[in-house]
């Protein structure tokens, strides 16, 4: 009887044990900050503009100068315009002559925006995508005029205004 009561203690523990392996492995610190968010092809096309899909889905860019938010200065913030997630804020926000929406730092930590190296087009750029739903934002460049010295260069149509 004494046997048996520690064989159960013993499953006990090894269930104990597994379930909170599985935990940890789920909490990686990026799942932490953002509830990744995995739609197919055609659930984004359905939500997004044609223009936004070919930007956000197909790491297109707008034409400079055109874009809805390039001289833009309200107090607000910045989310993506695929999920919703806060990207930036009006306070980040420089006068460029680049022709896409500026910025010279992202809200929070560095966790929000994905940072990855784009040899494409024969140049060696930095691209920037939403930490959430992967949406490619445009990339950042490290000659800003502002004291971080970072140029997050943004398409507009990857991003939605939210005034104060
Ligand atoms: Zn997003």
């Amino acid at each position: 009887m004494l046997f048996l009561r520690f064989k159960q203690n013993i499953v006990y523990v090894m269930l104990l044990g597994s379930f909170l392996a599985v935990r940890c492995q789920t909490q990686s610190p990026n799942s932490m900050n953002a509830e990744k968010i995995n739609k197919t092809d055609a659930e984004w096309k359905k939500e997004l503009t044609p223009e936004q899909y070919r930007i956000l889905r197909e790491k297109g860019t707008e034409k400079p100068f055109t874009g809805e938010y390039t001289s833009t200065f309200k107090k607000g913030k910045y989310v993506c315009a695929a999920c919703g997630y806060e990207l930036f804020t009006s306070d980040m926000k420089f006068k460029s002559d680049c022709g896409w929406p500026s910025f010279d730092a992202e809200t929070g930590t560095g966790s929000r925006i994905i940072k990855k190296r784009d040899t494409s087009f024969g140049m060696i750029r930095t691209e920037i995508m939403c930490a959430r739903c992967g949406g490619h934002l445009g990339h950042i460049f490290d000659d800003g005029p502002t004291p971080t010295g970072l140029r997050y260069c943004v398409n507009s149509l990857s991003i939605k205004f939210i005034p104060d």
